[in-house]
């Protein structure tokens, strides 16, 4: 059973925030996730307030309203796994070189309605979509829905990539766009040391 705590282990290593949501299901890079870190309703508000996206004040007034609506809790977490499984979907496909189908891409448009819809605009350098208003709890999902888009509008496609040794997906902004693992401290070094181990038995037989 994931906890709290489980969250805010989760290595945020995708370079954009949709992509981060996406790999808070883990497993091998084909086939179904072994693991997932959103277990509920809660742990998404704790996934939410550890990514950036929830101050900690808007993170407790999620869990005040939540406590009090748990029909309203239930709907808005199984919405943002149904929006996590067509995120999981647009960038697995893009990260394939393939096209997600037109469904999907609908059904994203329609979330990204709703969060400017729920949004306002706030004056930075430039100005920003911003969410700070809205007391929906469908507000944890708001902005990343609005990053994978972003990602859909303005990013380089043939940077979104997927990890070799697990089922991460990462935008690859290295220079020569070389990058292969999730991170180098865990798939990278799993396999270089695998590399090694196949080295040195091919030296043993000779
Ligand atoms: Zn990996």
């Amino acid at each position: 059973m994931e906890t709290v705590e489980d969250v805010t282990r989760m290595r945020l290593v995708g370079g954009n925030l949709a992509l981060d949501f996406v790999n808070t299901r883990t497993g091998p890079p084909v086939g179904s996730p072994d693991d997932d870190v959103l277990t509920g309703y809660p742990e998404l508000v704790a996934w939410s307030g550890y990514s950036g996206v929830l101050t900690e004040a808007e993170a407790a007034a999620l869990r005040r309203l939540s406590r009090g609506d748990p029909g309203g809790t239930r709907a808005a977490f199984e919405r943002a796994l149904r929006t996590r499984d067509d995120l999981d979907e647009v960038f697995r496909a893009l990260a394939a070189g393939r096209s997600p189908s037109a469904q999907v891409l609908a059904r994203l448009r329609d979330d990204e309605a709703d969060a400017l819809g729920h949004a306002r605009l706030e004056r930075g350098s430039t100005f920003g979509w911003d969410w700070r208003d809205d007391r929906t709890l469908a507000r944890p999902l708001r902005p990343v829905v609005h990053a994978a888009v972003q990602l859909l509008t303005t990013g380089s496609l043939d940077r979104i990539k997927g990890c070799g040794g697990c089922r991460f997906v990462f935008v690859d902004e290295s220079k020569n766009r070389s990058r292969r693992w999730c991170s180098m401290d865990d798939c990278g070094t799993a396999e270089k040391i695998r590399r090694y181990v196949a080295t040195r038995r091919t030296r043993a037989t000779r």
